[in-house]
């Protein structure tokens, strides 16, 4: 949801044009490893890197099947050090700044994502920065957990958790059924998450239903926060105050948007956005031009009409109106928000009311309207998630089945 991944990162550059994937130097040997320090497990693969084994020798890289052809593309970007320790098999996220993978351990067959960021650029260096300063201190089950790092003079590969489930609107629609229960359950997960990353001064500045994983497709899979690409680690002694503007433009809180100095409040005005979505599956604030946008965001302008909004119940909407306040003194803390009834009774008192089909039209409406403005925007974007262009066609697909499933069942 939102602006694809139109980010608005930390002092964009003004010169450099980021090409992530294109300009690929063959492998020479090996380089500084920085983090090597961090590597956990057996080191082996680090001791024996030299020299680099030849690529593509496995005779199945080759095939014509175009998916095997771009597993051996992504393959290829991959330093001998990962390539000796992880086989790779397929690419499952493509964001701004990165490149993710599944992997599976050669010696234990144990599944990993391998989030591959180029730092040839300052973007992305500060982004993986950012990430690897948080996932070296953090360990929580309701956040993507690092696992190893390895390090070339251009990129560097984060070997983490793999979360099998999905994105978070990837599942609800695939579910079929949700209800305000169903939503206090997914907030609880993520509002912990908050509240351990908010303890250790960490705020993650880019809370979005993207940036939330399911752990594993089963129905009671935990919900992970992932992408700290953006996340600021306040250290000893710093005040709590930030300063940069940065985020995904509809879930940017009014203070980051009059570039006041702010504190990990901005994570929870996001939360706000996200329960707004996850009851309605429609945005608060959204507009294609962005500074009627950002006027929006400012005023604190939303409202609670259309469906499936009269059947959610005012304790719902009192959560949210508690995260989407403007004046982020009167916020709710992630603690006073896992407090608030609504979540605390688990919606006990709200209808079991299904909300799956207005949300499902909602989306299906909002996805349509995006692939529009999405291919007008074509030419002007430089780096975009072909991964999310990827799951709202698939979302886009998935819904008018659903709906069309929903019809046959009304007509009959
Ligand atoms: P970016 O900063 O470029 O947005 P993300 O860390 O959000 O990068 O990764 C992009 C996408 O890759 C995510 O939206 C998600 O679909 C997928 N992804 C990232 N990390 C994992 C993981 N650990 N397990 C499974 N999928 C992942
Ligand atoms: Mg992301």
């Amino acid at each position: 949801m939102g602006c694809g991944t139109s980010k608005v990162l930390p002092e964009p550059p003004k010169d450099v044009h980021l090409d992530l994937v294109k300009k690929v130097e063959p492998y020479t040997g090996y380089k500084t490893d920085i983090y090597k320090h961090f590597i956990k497990g057996d080191g082996d693969a680090i001791k024996s890197a030299i020299p680099s084994p030849p690529r593509h020798t496995n005779p199945h890289v080759e095939q014509a099947e175009p998916r095997k052809n771009r597993v051996a593309k992504y393959r290829a970007k991959f330093d001998s050090r990962v390539t000796a320790k992880y086989d790779i098999k397929a690419l499952i996220g493509r964001g701004s700044f990165s490149r993710v993978v599944r992997v599976e351990h050669k010696a234990t067959k144990q599944p990993y994502a391998i989030k591959l960021i180029e730092t040839k650029y300052r973007e992305g260096r500060e982004v993986c920065e950012s990430e690897l300063c948080v996932l070296r201190r953090v360990r929580h089950t309701n956040i993507i957990q690092l696992i190893e790092v390895f390090e070339t003079q251009e990129r560097v590969y984060m070997v983490m958790e793999l979360a099998t489930g999905g994105e978070l609107f990837d599942r609800i629609i695939a579910k079929g059924s949700f209800t305000e229960r169903d939503a206090t359950r997914v907030l609880q997960m993520v509002l912990d998450g908050v509240k351990y990353l908010h303890t250790l001064g960490i705020t993650h500045r880019d809370l979005k239903p993207e940036n939330l994983l399911y752990y594993h497709p089963g129905m009671d899979s935990k919900i992970m926060i992932t992408d700290f690409g953006l996340a600021s680690a306040r250290k000893k002694g710093d005040d709590c105050l930030m300063k940069t503007t940065c985020g995904t433009p509809e879930y940017i809180a009014p203070e980051i948007l009059v570039r006041k100095p702010y504190t990990n409040s901005v994570d929870m005005w996001a939360l706000g956005v996200i329960s707004y979505i996850l009851l309605s599956g429609t945005m608060p604030f959204e507009d294609d031009n962005r500074t009627r946008l950002y006027r929006q965001i400012l005023k604190g302008k939303y409202s609670y009409s259309g469906e499936p909004w009269p059947s959610v119940s005012n304790l719902a909407k009192d959560f949210i109106d508690h995260l989407l306040t403007v004046d982020p003194s009167d916020r709710m803390t992630a603690l006073q928000a896992l407090k608030h009834p609504w979540v605390v009774s688990m919606a006990a008192s709200s209808s079991m009311k299904n909300l799956h089909r207005s949300i499902s039209q909602n989306l299906l409406k909002r996805a349509s309207s995006r692939c529009q403005s999405t291919k007008s925007a074509q030419s002007t974007r430089s780096s975009r998630s072909t991964k999310s262009n990827k799951s709202r066609r698939v979302r886009e697909r998935e819904l008018r089945e659903l709906n069309l499933r929903y019809q046959q069942q009304y007509n009959a």
